[in-house]
């Protein structure tokens, strides 16, 4: 195991990193295995529709643990490409994985409140118009 899940001081469950891990390192690579039609999205609980990830034109990817617990902060040190967590610095044993949810695709608007200096607060607000066809 190279991750862990457990409780975060960012926001519920976190994962960390239990090794050290080079800038460009597959920290996570997801599961994909579980993916929905668009239809098929709509039934989906409200409390999981955050773990949507858009997989193609026509579906989407219900994102699985340990991945979906990958908390979102300004100050981030991973990328998702390709359906992986990326390294994009050096990542200490440890170390809370974070990712850049603005760039990742799913085109989620929230609040931020990570607390890094550099915190841009609202977070996909400006993108709401240009993600919905
Ligand atoms: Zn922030």
């Amino acid at each position: 195991m190279d991750i862990e899940v457990r409780l975060s001081k960012t926001h519920g469950f976190g994962v960390f990193a239990l090794r050290d891990f080079k800038p460009g390192e597959v920290v996570i690579a997801w599961n994909t295995s579980v993916r929905l039609s668009h239809e098929q999205a709509e039934y989906v609980a409200d409390a999981e529709k955050v773990y949507l990830h858009p997989y193609d034109a026509h579906s989407y990817v219900l994102v699985q643990p340990p991945e979906r617990y990958v908390n979102h902060s300004c100050a981030h040190n991973t990328e998702v490409i390709d359906f992986c967590d990326i390294a994009v610095r050096q990542i200490s044993i440890g170390e809370e994985i974070l990712s850049n949810y603005e760039t990742d695709g799913a085109g989620l608007s929230f609040m931020c409140n990570c607390g890094s200096l550099h915190c841009r607060g609202a977070i996909g607000a400006k993108k709401t118009s240009e993600i919905s066809p």
